[in-house]
């Protein structure tokens, strides 16, 4: 490896402590979407003594901010993210289940070590920059609200990502990997209707029933499923049944449909399906359908030329792991998710997973980090910060959250991205072909934000909070 890079990554090193101090702030704070105050009031404070100028608030986010440093071209930007699950609260390096309050809230999906290792990438860029004298502008953004408010989504609509160049992240893991595929695009949607109650007994021809609108408007659904993409996904929750006495026609009943596709624009379509299976099931019942869009996400698309530099990155970089002092610990949460005979003698996976170049396995789940994959080149890995087999959104990986071996791990993912930052800060041509890949992939459909301009995050945390 280049000596510039081995500088960098030695540098972050030394510095861990103090990235390993910003993180446990920000698991201990523990804040979920559009409530990320303290956090961001961490991260502005780090963020100045680095000699970064930061803007707090943006695009209609009060908790997004963004910090830049230097000028001039690479514009290189590294996305953080800091919100925690709600009902998630969980005491730290125990191996049971023990909320530290109950009700609380916790970082189950490792946010506290993403945005900080998002950071280490921008700092180590940064410092890269400032002693070889080289020009480019670091930007690092503060996005809020990942876990179910698409902070990412409506900063892209407003179009916070457009000066990049490229953008770097990742997110923790219970392995080290480059994602094999893109993640799904995903769709909220309320689905509410209304009818006339009546007594269903005396006279229910004079009700119309909401409850019969939405069990066909279901029914219509689970036929449609035959024939949607393999890979797309449908998933409902009835909201409101209109109440619990059989005697009366229901006047009112909702649900909330979640629906993902690997593609944006086949997303749209599925949309379009499924509303008119709700406007049929209206038309049958003479009652009235409300068709509530409330938020959306992109697919990821993969620039393979970047990918490629960060999977080579992660190979060479020593994975800095003698995870020894924390080892019984991590056996300890192995077995509360494993039964004896699954439990090998590695409890964690450190060895890069081979990557998967054709980038055709779609992952079962979303980001909003597909849409800022939309409008720049992007590239992401994951590291191993729990135990092999943690699930992310589990109590297991609340407790790991302040542990040596997620430091550690988030300490790795930042040298990674630090060195691939590097990289094409050093070769410009690797940005000209991630753009021409970007544009190949996604073919004729230009970014088209599945959030529409109405949607504002306010009015979206009064939907969802
Ligand atoms: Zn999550
Ligand atoms: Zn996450």
């Amino acid at each position: 490896m280049e000596m510039n890079k081995l500088t960098v990554i030695q540098y972050l090193e030394e510095r861990a402590a103090d990235f390993y101090t910003l993180s446990d702030k920000i698991w201990e704070n523990a804040e979920i979407r559009f409530k990320e105050k303290q956090s961001v009031q961490d991260y502005a404070a780090f963020l100045k003594d680095e000699g970064f100028t930061i803007t707090v608030g943006i695009a209609g986010l009060k908790t997004g901010f963004r910090a830049e440093w230097g000028s001039g071209k690479p514009v290189i930007g590294f996305l953080g993210e800091y919100d925690a699950l709600p009902g998630m609260s969980q005491k730290a390096g125990v191996c049971v289940k023990e909320p530290l309050a109950s009700d609380g809230n916790g970082h189950g999906c490792g946010h506290n070590l993403l945005g900080v290792g998002a950071l280490m990438g921008a700092v180590g860029l940064k410092h890269y920059l400032e002693t070889e004298g080289k020009t480019g502008t670091v930007v690092f953004f503060g996005c809020p609200a990942e876990e179910g408010g698409s902070g990412k989504t409506f900063m892209a609509r407003e179009g916070c990502f457009d000066q990049l160049d490229v953008a770097f992240s990742w997110h923790p893991n219970d392995c080290n990997m480059m994602p094999p595929g893109p993640v799904l695009a995903n769709d909220s949607i309320r689905y509410s209707f209304t009818g006339k109650a009546s007594h269903a007994a005396a006279a229910p021809e004079a009700g119309r029933s909401a409850l019969d609108a939405l069990e066909l408007m279901n029914i219509g659904v689970q036929f449609l499923r035959e024939h949607i993409p393999s890979s797309a996904r449908i998933h409902y929750a009835i909201t409101d049944t209109g109440g619990i006495s059989p005697n009366i026609v229901q006047a009112h009943a909702s649900a909330l449909y979640q629906i993902r596709a690997p593609f944006a624009p086949e997303l749209s379509e599925l949309y379009e399906r499924i509303n008119n299976i709700a406007k049929g099931a209206a038309m049958m019942t003479d009652t009235q359908v409300e068709i509530k869009f409330l938020k959306g996400t992109s697919n990821t698309v993969l620039i393979p030329v970047l990918d490629e530099i960060m999977y080579k990155n992660m190979c060479e970089i020593p994975n800095p792991v003698e995870r020894a002092d924390d080892i019984a610990f991590a056996r300890e949460i192995v077995r509360t998710q494993k039964s004896a005979d699954q439990i090998s003698e590695n409890v964690f996976d450190l060895k890069p997973r081979p990557w998967n170049k054709k980038g055709n396995i779609p992952i079962p789940g979303s980001s909003d980090v597909g849409d800022v994959s939309w409008v720049c080149p992007v590239s992401q890995c994951g590291t191993s910060t729990w135990p092999v087999g943690t699930a992310a959104h589990s109590w297991q990986a609340v407790s790991c959250g302040k542990s040596d071996f997620a430091h550690k791990g988030m300490l790795y993912a930042g040298q990674i991205i630090a060195a691939t930052a590097i990289d094409v800060c050093n070769n410009p041509e690797i940005i000209e072909t991630a753009w021409k890949q970007l544009r190949e992939k996604t073919g004729n459909h230009p970014y088209h934000c599945p959030i529409p301009p109405e949607i504002t995050p306010e009015l979206l945390e009064s939907e969802i909070t």
